[in-house]
């Protein structure tokens, strides 16, 4: 499917008018995610829109770690984040960047301020920090320490560099306006004391730069043009400006924010994914039920269905939650004309063929893809017991159900037609066994005109099936229901996951290997499970069932 770009989204015509007004030259974006969980589809959304316009304006994208906050930081979450990107088909080329590699250049910048008369050591502690800092109908008061001269405060923040104080002592705030309507010009924190190891520079630093601080610097030093971000930055815009204004670069970058990506019924968000993780509510980052990148893949998503998704969200500054259903639509489109259409059985009901030899197996020649010629065809055996699902078979149908019930007769998919004559039930009163003819004149593909049959079903051979676990997935979060329950904990599905694990494939699947993935001929779209899958014990992760009430916006 084809995006029609009648018009430009706003970032891009700020860009396009920043290029031809000479404030840049190139067009430099970056993604930089905080190393502290797996990405999610939200983040995608921003590494597909970085990459995206550095693409479309012949730029450059960087990968960047904003790691200056080393509490949560880990090894395992630089290494995922990596492969996530990589997966998505942004190419960051040789420009990986670790934020915590510019701590130096930020004390710099620091003592830069310092010596401008623009920063300033302060002994309040955080709650009296607060207090002083007012409300947002009043403003706020100066600190005592404000007006230290610039020789006490060069001494003050070196020492506060050298371990001379306990952490949360002292801090060292810019000097910008404690009445500022914007709480965030208050005279911000920019340094603080705090011992913490960090995963890069270890125990080098004790003295950390804030977000608000750190991020415009890390932003000019690489000469980044447009740092895109969400809306919850946009108050700190004014802040973001003065950094770069007040350090004095020749080309400072300007911030753009956009809002974020939220789902409908799925938990987006950092800390509620890490939460279920933690909780054991889910089988870790991965669990196809998240929306973490790395769920995504090993549910069966694609990269390309992934970046349909994003065109046809678009990008705006207004929040607002996009329908799961829409991903859905993508994901089936992706595969559609791409994979093979293959005979799985879910729910398996024996049948047998009563007037078909016993021993025989005849193969049977099978488009792999009907809207696609060029998957070519394979082979189906075929014989006298077969397995099709139970719901294709009612005792005492309702009206309008044209599957198979006494008497009646249906068309085996790609094979003949059989017509129910008789079966058997268990003490229970389960049917167990259907017993068939079938009409060998029927065969599909020899031309056979005569007679037509409303029904047409899917089966699998049973002495060549192979045996195989498949998992059907719905929404973690019974969003009609409410997301949370009266005691703040997330109101789960109890079906978001169901495990089947007498399944019958045809034996065609049995070099399957992790993440390939396949239509199942009327049940939907499904994948290898990496993580659990064996050749002689296969697991099948659903993607999505074929049908869908999403239409597409116009
Ligand atoms: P979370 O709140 O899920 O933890 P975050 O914003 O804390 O996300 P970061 O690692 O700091 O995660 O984010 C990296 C980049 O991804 C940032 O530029 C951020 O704005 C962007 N981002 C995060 N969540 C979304 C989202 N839902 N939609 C679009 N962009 C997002
Ligand atoms: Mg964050």
């Amino acid at each position: 499917m084809e995006k029609e770009t009648v018009s430009k989204n706003f970032i891009e015509q700020i860009i396009e008018k920043d290029l031809a007004e000479g404030h840049c030259e190139t067009v430099c974006t970056r993604f930089p995610p905080e190393p502290n969980g797996y990405l999610h589809i939200g983040h995608a959304k921003s590494i597909l829109l970085n990459y995206g316009l550095a693409q479309e304006y012949h730029g450059k994208f960087n990968m960047r770690f904003d790691d200056t906050n080393p509490t949560k930081e880990k090894v395992e979450f630089v290494e995922s984040i990596k492969e996530d990107i990589k997966w998505l088909g942004a190419d960051w080329e040789d420009r990986l960047f670790f934020a915590s590699n510019y701590f130096e250049q930020m004390y710099e910048c620091a003592v830069k301020l310092i010596k401008k008369g623009k920063a300033y050591v302060c002994d309040l502690n955080a709650e009296q920090i607060r207090e002083y800092r007012g409300t947002l109908k009043e403003p706020g008061k100066n600190s005592p320490f404000r007006d230290r001269s610039v020789e006490e405060n060069l001494e003050l923040f070196e020492n506060m560099k050298n371990g001379k104080y306990e952490d949360g002592e002292r801090v060292l705030r810019a000097k910008i306006d404690m009445a500022s309507p914007n709480i965030n010009m208050r005279d911000p924190i920019i340094y603080r004391v705090a011992r913490m190891t960090h995963h890069n520079t270890g125990d080098q630093w004790c003295i950390y730069p804030m977000y608000d601080f750190a991020h415009p610097i890390e932003d000019a030093i690489e000469g980044i043009t447009h740092s895109i971000c969400t809306l919850e930055f946009e108050d700190h815009r004014p802040l973001y400006d003065w950094v770069v204004r007040e350090l004095e670069y020749p080309h400072p970058p300007k911030q753009i924010e956009f809002a974020k990506l939220y789902l409908t019924n799925v938990v987006t968000g950092k800390r509620y994914i890490r939460k279920l993780v933690e909780d054991g509510i889910v089988d870790g980052w991965d669990d196809p039920r998240l929306v973490s990148i790395a769920a995504l893949k090993r549910r069966g998503f694609t990269p390309e269905s992934i970046k349909m998704f994003m065109d046809l969200c678009g990008v705006s500054k207004s929040q607002s939650s996009v329908d799961y259903a829409m991903l859905e639509y993508c994901i089936r489109e992706d595969l559609k004309l791409k994979k093979p259409r293959m005979m799985a059985v879910l729910d398996p009901i024996k049948l047998v063929i009563d007037n078909y030899p016993e021993g025989q197996i005849e193969y049977l020649d099978v488009d792999n893809n009907l809207e696609n010629e060029s998957l070519g065809k394979r082979k189906v055996p075929f014989c006298r017991e077969l397995y099709i699902d139970r719901e294709d078979f009612m005792e005492e149908p309702p009206r309008k159900y044209f599957r198979l019930f006494p008497g009646n007769e249906v068309r085996l998919m790609n094979a003949y037609f059989v017509k129910c004559e008789s079966f058997i039930k268990d003490e229970d009163g389960n049917v167990t066994e259907i017993h068939c003819t079938y009409d060998p004149e029927t065969k599909c593909g020899t031309g056979f005109t005569g007679r037509k049959v409303k029904g047409t079903i899917h089966w699998v051979a049973a002495p060549t099936a192979l045996k195989a676990e498949v998992r059907l997935y719905e929404n973690i979060i019974d969003e009609e229901k409410g997301v949370y329950n009266e005691d703040g904990s997330l109101n789960l599905n109890p079906n978001s996951l169901v495990i089947l694990k007498e399944c019958f494939v045809e034996p065609n699947l049995a070099d399957a290997k992790a993440y390939d993935s396949f239509q199942f001929v009327r049940q939907g779209f499904f994948c290898v499970d990496a993580k659990d899958s064996k050749p002689d014990a296969l697991v099948f992760n659903r993607i999505v069932s074929l049908k869908s009430s999403f239409k597409l916006p116009k």
